[in-house]
Formats: C-alpha cells, sequence, structure tokens
C-alpha cells in the first residue's frame, strides 16, 4: 500500500514570514531545509510501520522545495509545477491508502500565522458545499473522490482547529502557535519531528483514517481585488455574481478544482498598465 504526503510550508515550525518561503529570499535554504525534516519525518513513521511505499508532492510555490536527495530512499517525490492535482499530485496513482498533511496552515478566514488559501495575493475567501475552507479540506474533499481518506495532519494550532470542525479524531502534531500573523511560537523541530513520525506510525497500525464529502460540490469564490476577476469570466464554466465574487458548480468536485485554480492563474495575468 501506499502512503501520499502532501506538503506545504507555512505550517512548518519555524517558517513564520513568507519571505522564508520565497526563493529569492536568504532564509529560503534554511527553510527549505526545515520543510525536508519535516516531510522526511512523516515518511519515516509510514516505513516504519510496514509501508513499503510513500509518495510525497511538494505543495508550495513553485512546488520545488523539497530536498529530495535529504529524503528517506523510497520516497518518491512530485516536484515542480505545473502538475494537473497541484498539492494533490499522485492522488490517482494507484494503490493510494490515504492522504497525510505535513507543514499545512490556516485559511484565508483565519487568524493563523501566515493564513491563506491556495493563492494568497489573490483569494479571500473559497467555500466548497456552504462552507469556508482551508486548503486541507478543499484537498480532502478532492481526495473523497476517490474514495482516499486523510489520516494525518502536523500544522499550527490555527488550521488544527479549522480540521477537527470536519474530523474531530484527526491524529495530528501542533507544530507551532500563531501569535500573529507573522509570529509564532515554535515548538523545536526536532521535537515536532519525532512525534511526526510517532503519531504516523501510530494512526497507520490504528487504521485511523476517515472519507468526509462536501455537503455538494459547488464553488463560491471571493477574490481580493474586483479587477482580477474580468480575465476569469473568459471561462464558460464560472458565473460572476458580485465585483468580487465567483461560482464553479459543474457538478464534479475535480473539474471544480482546476476551475478554481485556472481563475486564480488568470487572475495574474489582469494589469493596468
Ligand atoms: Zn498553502
Amino acid at each position: 500500500m501506499t502512503y501520499l504526503f502532501s506538503v506545504d510550508i507555512e505550517g512548518i515550525s519555524g517558517v513564520v514570514s513568507a519571505k522564508q518561503g520565497s526563493m529569492d529570499s536568504k532564509e529560503y535554504d534554511r527553510a527549505r531545509e526545515l520543510m525536508t525534516k519535516e516531510a522526511d519525518a512523516a515518511a519515516e513513521g509510514a516505513f516504519e510501520a510496514g509501508e513499503e511505499k510513500v509518495y510525497m508532492t511538494d505543495g508550495h510555490g513553485k512546488m520545488r522545495n523539497i530536498i529530495i536527495e535529504d529524503l528517506d530512499e523510497r520516497v518518491e517525490l512530485f516536484s515542480g509545477r505545473p502538475k494537473i492535482l497541484s498539492q494533490m499530485e499522485g492522488l490517482t496513482e494507484d494503490d493510494i491508502e490515504a492522504v497525510g498533511y505535513v507543514g499545512y496552515h490556516s485559511s484565508a478566514h483565519s487568524r493563523g500565522t501566515l493564513s491563506h488559501t491556495y493563492y494568497g495575493s489573490v483569494v479571500d475567501d473559497l467555500k466548497i458545499g456552504g462552507r469556508s475552507v482551508s486548503e486541507f479540506a478543499m484537498n480532502s474533499y478532492l481526495a473523497a473522490k476517490y474514495d482516499v481518506p486523510v489520516f494525518f495532519l502536523a500544522g499550527d494550532t490555527e488550521i488544527i482547529r479549522e480540521a477537527k470542525e470536519l474530523y474531530p479524531d484527526i491524529p495530528h502534531v501542533v507544530t507551532k502557535t500563531p501569535t500573529g500573523r507573522y509570529s509564532a511560537k515554535c515548538r523545536h523541530p526536532k521535537v515536532v519531528r519525532k512525534e511526526i513520525k510517532e503519531t504516523v506510525k501510530k494512526a497507520i497500525k490504528k487504521k485511523k483514517s476517515k472519507v468526509i464529502h462536501p455537503e455538494n460540490s459547488t464553488f463560491h469564490v471571493r477574490f481580493k481585488d474586483e479587477g482580477k476577476l474580468d480575465n476569469c469570466e473568459l471561462l464558460p464554466s464560472i458565473e460572476r455574481t458580485g465585483p468580487k465574487e465567483f461560482i464553479v458548480d459543474t457538478g464534479d468536485i475535480e473539474t471544480n478544482y482546476k476551475v478554481f485554480r485556472a481563475c486564480t492563474m488568470l487572475a495574474t495575468t489582469v494589469s493596468q498598465s
């Protein structure tokens, strides 16, 4: 059986500023090392539980953050972009038993460290089936389409709180407690890694995982800037419902997920010059 880990950077212990996740920053190398080690701890937990295969998806920015040579050599990594399923690339491979998340952060409607939903400078809120979602929830709803359950989450206290609204018993590890948008009380990375390894191992052995579907698959999206929506109207699959709002309602969660992401890309093509 294969376990898939989706890995982001903003929820990693020690990461508190967007600069740290940006390739042109002097702090980036350190942040990607922290990210790689937390992700590797999750993979080790799966191998110690007796699993033979672990897939990992790099889910932040340009998606070339994880340092592959520093991972356990049994891991296979989906690196780079574009990837058709983005943070969930690998989901449709054969034999995926469950998905876990490392380095996840809270949504745009939360007051967490570096909170945002998918594309921070563009998306103000995303609702699926009537409820505001985090990237964790959005990706888990997509996994549900393929009957792939969620079994683990590591991130800050705010994303854990949000996730528990959907999965009250989700095996989890807290990496840090937000004290502001660009600050947090961080747990020591070595302690966090040990806990991640143990929690993943236990969750796999106990087979604690769950599939949750949204009430319905409709995406209600609000952008931060109304101009950014103007090119999205080129897509027949969206309905603009306000200056900053639109709906994606194709009847299929995966198509909605892709159209929503296409809209976030089209948003960046609008400029006044
Ligand atoms: Zn993210």
